[in-house]
Formats: C-alpha cells, structure tokens, sequence
C-alpha cells in the first residue's frame, strides 16, 4: 500500500452533466490516456442505462432505473471503483465539470465553492436547459466527495476576450446591461483546443498565429481566433445565432418571431421550439445528420440538396466574415462531427475562395484519418486543417493545470 500513498494524484475526472445525461471520462494527465469512459442515459427514467468502459478491461452494461443525478453518479462512482479507480482514490486530483454559461464573470476554469455554485445558479435565466443539469451534476458529485477539488470549466469562457464591438448588440445599453443581454459565445472550449491544435500543426507559436475554427457539430459554432485569444463567435447571447445546424436556424431576423406571433399565433415557447428543435437541417429536410444528406441530395432529392446549400452558404459567410475581422488568416481548421468526417461539406465551404487564399487538395481531403491535419495545397496561402476536437482532455488539462497550481 505503501507504493499506492506515493502515486502522485494525476488523475481527472471529467463530468458532462446534461438535463438526462451524465458523459464522464477519465484521464491520466501523466500520458493524456483514457483510464475509462462512459455515459448514463434517461436518468429519471425507467429505462435509465449505464454504459461504462475501461481502457484495459470490457464494456459493461448496467440497465436500472436512476431516478435522478444523484443515483446516476453513485452508480458511476461504483463503476469506477470496481476498476480500482473510485472517487475516493489518492490518485484523483480533481473532477472537472462542463458547465455551459459562465456570463461576464469567468473567464477562467475556476474552483467551486459555495460562491461560485450561486454565481452559475444566478445565469440560470441565461442558459435554462443547460446550467441546472451542470449545477446538479457539481452537487451531486461534491456530496459523494466533500474534499475532492471540484473544478468549473466554462463553454463561455475563451470567448471573454471578444472586445466589446464583438459581443455587444446594438440595442438599447441599459435594456441589454440590466438583463445581462450581450454576446456570449460558446463551444468555447473547443475553440480554445483547435485553434492551439491547428498552430501547433503548422509548426508555428499560437500567440502569432490566426485561426477562423468551424466546429460543426449537430451544434455549430465559429469562431476567429488572433493570436490565442477570440476575436468573434457566431454563437450570441445563447447557442441559437450563427450557423445553420443539425436542428437550430442559426442566423435570422428577429422580427421572424414578432411574424409568427402576430400571423401564426404562435406564443413565444412555440417560437422558441421551432428555432430551436424544428429548424436548421431537420427544418429544411427532415434529417440531421450529414452523411444522410449527402446521400439523398447525391441521390436527386432537392431538399436534401437544398438543405446541404443552405448551410454550406452559410458557412461560406462566416468564413469571408471572419477572414475580414482578422485581417491576416494563417489557417481555417474543420472540427466536430461534420467538420472532421464530411468531405463534401469541407470542399464545398472551400471551393472557389482562392480570392481569400484558400484551396484544398482534393485527394487529401476525401482521405479517411482520425488524426490532425493539412488538406490544403502546399502554395495555398491560408492552410485547411482537419483538427479532431478533444474537449475532455482540454476540460482535463485545464482542471489539472489549476488545482497543481
Ligand atoms: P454534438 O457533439 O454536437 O452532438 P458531434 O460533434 O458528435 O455533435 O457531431 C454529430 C454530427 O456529425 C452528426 O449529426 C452528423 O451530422 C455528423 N457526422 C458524424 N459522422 C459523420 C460522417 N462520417 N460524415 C458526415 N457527417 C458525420
């Protein structure tokens, strides 16, 4: 035992609480290696479920009813410590939490005390799907163990560097500063990761190098990065402006929602659900998920291609967009679900940019590769990266680069 009492503590747990979920991974920060990870679903339902693998062992299955995040971790923790590794190990240095909105106030992953958890409760009314999950997930995880660190590690953070012609909208300055209405951004902590991968793919220090970074997911969010630090985001006061996505509209005149309500008689939840849950690609097609659009629309379906068109214009925007904002782009970085597997979606957002510096080399882009790197020419003078996002390890490192502070 005595070998175990000197291990150092360099192990994080990484908690992602949704409103019926729990994603969670392990990580060794000595080598970045995966010790396990898993995913609770349905948690309040009968059918709640455990998925729980370790790096050296098998998959587990576990199917009982959790009733609430409470239930859900201990059963976690369990897993976890049936593999040696639970959360009262001497090796754990820290869970770091996911938490979506962190307002004005954190620009930085910041340790979680009683302030600090009533601070993330005060953004409630900014982020109401989101930051009760989070909020529940820190509780429960601080009650299974009272001494652990527990770090928050925001979505918003990175983009409080925006300057304030970036993150403010042009309305009316007491309205927007006395209900906290200004641009947040988030996806943050990808962004961060990226835009850092990317320089470090072009062998070039991240504080003189510029990124414009596309996560597209089934949410999509980009970003322009000068020099490490955000200078833009497309996503607002919540993840709904910006880019088309798998089932938001992104972009859209506001007075759409007056329309609705004064023609449709929609009232504002209704709106709300259409923008967000019955919009984007789903709205425009019927399907979110690329690598079926692109089949339907190769197969002849307009819509699919019409959809495809739609939020590949878009992405086109944002891209001139941000090339204009940074002035001088050293690298456009593709990440998330779509941005690191969709070929098509990369070539069609690039095509015909050689005004903007940009060009792809076709066969390295329909190359099949998990791992970062160039798809551009090597005479293009802006590079295209394919860059996985890691937002666990970046969660991780971030949480164990304060608490060893
Ligand atoms: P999120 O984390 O936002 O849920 P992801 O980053 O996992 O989303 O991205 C999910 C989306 O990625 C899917 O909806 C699908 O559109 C797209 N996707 C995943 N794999 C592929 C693929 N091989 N080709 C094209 N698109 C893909």
């Amino acid at each position: 035992m005595s070998g175990r009492n000197t291990s150092p503590a360099n192990r994080v747990l990484v908690l992602n609480s949704g409103s019926s979920s729990v994603k969670y991974q392990l990580l060794d920060m000595a080598d970045r290696s995966r010790l396990a990870v898993g995913l609770v679903e349905r948690i309040g339902e009968e059918s709640s479920r455990l998925v729980h693998t370790p790096a050296d062992g098998e998959r587990r299955e576990r199917r009982a009813p959790m009733g609430d995040h409470g239930a859900a971790l201990t059963a976690v923790a369990a897993e976890l410590a049936a593999d040696g590794m639970g959360l009262d190990s001497p090796r754990l240095a820290a869970i770091g939490h996911r938490v979506v909105h962190g307002g004005k106030r954190f620009t930085a992953p910041t340790v979680i005390d009683e302030e600090v958890l009533a601070e993330i409760e005060r953004l409630v009314p900014v982020a109401p799907l989101h930051n009760p999950a989070n909020l529940t997930g820190i509780r429960t995880a601080r009650a299974l163990n009272p001494e652990l660190p527990q770090v928050a590690v925001f979505d918003t953070a990175f983009h409080t560097t925006m300057p304030e012609h970036a993150s403010r909208y042009a309305i009316d300055v007491e309205t927007a500063d006395a209900h906290r209405v200004r641009r947040y951004g988030f996806h943050g902590t990808s962004h961060a990761y990226v835009s850092r991968e990317t320089a470090r793919l072009l062998g070039r220090d991240p504080a003189e190098t510029n990124v414009i970074v596309l996560h597209l997911g089934n949410g999509a969010s980009a970003s322009a990065v000068r020099g490490g630090e955000c200078a833009d985001t497309s996503m607002g006061l919540t993840p709904l402006e910006g880019l088309v996505m798998g089932t938001r509209s992104g972009d859209i005149d506001p007075a759409v929602v007056f329309h609705l309500s004064r023609v449709a008689g929609m009232s504002t939840d209704e709106v709300d659900e259409l923008l967000n849950k019955r919009s984007g690609l789903v709205g425009l097609c019927g399907d979110n998920d690329m690598r079926e659009i692109v089949r339907r629309r190769d197969e002849g379906d307009a819509r699919a291609k019409l959809a495809f068109d739609i939020y590949v214009h878009r992405l086109r925007k944002y891209i001139g967009a941000y090339t204009a904002v940074l002035g001088r782009v050293d690298a456009v970085a593709f990440t998330a679900g779509v941005g690191e597997n969709s070929a098509p979606v990369r070539q069609a957002a690039i095509e015909g940019l050689e005004g903007l510096g940009l060009g792809l080399d076709t066969e390295l882009n329909s190359e099949r590769c998990d791992r970062a790197r160039l798809v551009s020419p090597q005479y293009a003078r802006v590079a295209v990266a394919v860059v996985p996002t890691d937002e666990e390890l970046e969660i991780a490192a971030q949480t164990y680069a304060l608490v060893r502070s």
